[in-house]
């Protein structure tokens, strides 16, 4: 049953506009929660894992019962790039890291479908950003905005450096991709990557630290300003049929949505929002009072409620990960005598 219509107050120019308040509760970020914790929690969990799989090796053992999780190439995007280019030109399955190709068209295909949800939804790094700002707002009461000649300036970064490894992909024909993804360092950069954590120099801590306190103290520092997968995963966003919809009869103009937005879109005075920033976060639903004022939709007619975007987020990946598992290119088939051979020496290689 609705609530009795109230009505705002009356302007001279104006006669008072009738709006319905809205009833039903929101779950839209009760969902996102769940979605986006449960996605870190998997990602400790397969980092766990693999730092156990590569100390047996380096512990120097004969006894191999840690699996290595094929998920820890999600964590490879430049490799899910050129496995991605090296199937779409050969129409073969990269047999070294084929789970980061899989990974990569998954995400992709996430934000494609439901608007960038890669980065609103699973994204282990975009959850950390999220909760450091809201820490950060929650304890100095604000946030902060960069002038917008900075923020357009340093929005376009993340672009460059997409630019840039799309450019060193597209300039390696298919046989160099094979060739760099079979060589020493293409077979371990997983264990390369683990490295970088574990053995981190200073200047790198120091970079990360800068990070994580100006993510305290600036919305989504990182996603918005320098994360070249997050640009990919917004040009993908840019060609999807959802998008925040507003329907301007029903909107109060109250702008709580403009100012709920992470990605500080004018949420309250457009149609539609295009934009390759919005991450499908549904924030500026959540905090619509007006019923009917704004929705993740196709058309006026075709609205997607939260939970059909969290299961279809969690569908996508999962669907593309069964596949991939049964049809048998999920697993890279590198035997452990030649982990045995390569882990102890990981120092030894280096970018070719
Ligand atoms: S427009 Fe809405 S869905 Fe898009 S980023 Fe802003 S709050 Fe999230
Ligand atoms: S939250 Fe935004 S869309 Fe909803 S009524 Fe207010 S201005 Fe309109």
């Amino acid at each position: 049953m609705s609530a009795p219509a109230p009505v705002l107050p009356d302007s001279p120019q104006e006669p008072a506009k009738q709006w319905e308040r809205r009833t039903s509760r929101d779950r839209s970020q009760a969902l996102r929660r769940t979605v986006q914790f449960a996605f870190l929690a998997l990602n400790i969990w397969i980092g766990v894992e693999f730092y156990y799989f590569v100390r047996q090796f380096e512990s120097g053992g004969a006894v191999f019962n840690v699996s290595r999780p094929p998920g820890v190439e999600g964590w490879l995007p430049i490799a899910g790039m050129m496995n991605t280019k090296f199937f779409l030109l050969t129409g073969q399955v990269p047999k070294v890291h084929p789970a980061t190709m899989v990974l990569f068209i998954a995400f992709l295909l996430s934000s494609f479908v439901f608007r960038k949800a890669f980065c609103g939804w699973l994204c282990p790094v975009g959850t950390l950003s999220e909760y450091l700002w809201k820490f950060g707002r929650g304890t100095f009461r604000r946030v902060f905005f960069l002038p917008r000649w900075l923020d357009i300036g340093l929005r376009s970064l993340k672009y460059v450096l997409m630019g840039l490894f799309a450019y060193a992909v597209a300039s390696m024909p298919p046989v160099a991709i094979s060739e760099f993804l079979e060589s020493p360092y293409g077979l371990v950069a997983d264990v390369k990557m683990l490295d970088f954590f574990r053995y981190m120099g200073v200047g790198a801590a120091i970079t990360i630290g800068i990070l994580a306190i100006a993510s305290i103290f600036v919305q989504n520092f990182w996603c918005r300003y320098l994360c070249p997968y997050g640009a990919l995963q917004g040009l993908a966003a840019l060609l999807s049929p959802l998008r925040i919809t507003r329907v301007p009869d029903a909107c109060i103009d109250c702008a709580k949505c403009a100012k709920a937005c992470p990605s500080r879109l004018p949420v309250d005075v457009l149609v539609q929002i295009r934009s390759a920033e919005c991450l499908g976060c549904m924030e500026c639903v959540a905090v619509c009072p007006a019923e009917g004022a704004l929705d993740m939709a196709v058309s006026r007619r075709w609205k997607v409620r939260p939970w059909v975007m969290a299961a279809g987020v969690v569908a996508i990946f999962v669907g593309i990960v069964a596949v991939a598992r049964i049809t048998g290119h999920w697993h890279s088939p590198i035997p452990n005598e030649l982990y045995q051979e390569l882990i102890p020496r990981v120092h030894e290689f280096s970018h070719p």
